[in-house]
């Protein structure tokens, strides 16, 4: 999606080989416009999937799941950190570590929604080592749902995580994919 790559180009900031910034307009700063066409790509390309539900982890997948649910006219569900009050017996919950933060928390989903009868398309702002998508996968495993794909906006091609997922058969549909960040420079995959 040449948009979101240009973006990057501009308002992107590389902070080391492993990561990068995109706070100006995707997780912290949000530009709806360019959100919006972005959910507008990914409901594009699964609306023959027969998508029920679009699932997402908070916070930073958020405002994509919802602008690809609201085009899809499906309901979103984001998986939620795990807070000391919770009935433990309600939710799905799995042990994810976190890329940016460098800590382990617990992912949950209430089991009301997710069901045995959905097919949930996958959205998330980045996929690096595929941590945060192996621990839904498991999730919607354990409900007995469906995969249709998975919609990422920004994968980083030089970790493993989405090549983890193509090879376990998921369709992955990424709108940039970033080659390197060395030298302080993002270079997509094909340049
Ligand atoms: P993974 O679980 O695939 O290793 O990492 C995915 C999650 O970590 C994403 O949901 C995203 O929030 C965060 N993440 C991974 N890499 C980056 C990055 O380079 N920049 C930012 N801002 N977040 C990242």
């Amino acid at each position: 999606m040449e948009l979101l790559k240009r973006r990057i180009r501009e308002d992107g900031r590389v902070l080391s080989e492993q990561v990068l910034n995109v706070n100006a307009f995707l997780n912290h700063g949000v530009d709806p416009k360019l959100i919006s066409e972005m959910g507008r790509t990914f409901a594009d390309r699964f609306r023959e999937t027969g998508v029920t539900r679009v699932i997402t982890i908070e916070s930073s997948g958020i405002a994509i799941a919802y602008a690809t649910a609201i085009e899809l006219g499906v309901p979103l569900v984001y998986a939620r950190r795990r807070t000391a009050l919770m009935n433990e017996g309600e939710y799905y919950a799995e042990r994810v570590p976190s890329f940016t933060k460098g800590i382990v928390t617990d992912i949950i989903v209430a089991k009301t929604l997710l069901t045995s009868n959905d097919r949930v398309l996958f959205i998330d702002d980045f996929i690096a080592n595929g941590d945060a998508a192996k621990g839904l996968l498991r999730i919607i495993e354990r409900a007995g749902a469906t995969l249709a794909g998975a919609g990422i906006a920004i994968e980083k091609a030089f970790q493993p995580g989405g090549q983890w997922l193509r090879d376990r058969g998921v369709r992955v549909e990424s709108l940039a994919r970033i080659a390197s960040l060395s030298g302080g420079q993002v270079r997509f995959v094909g340049e």
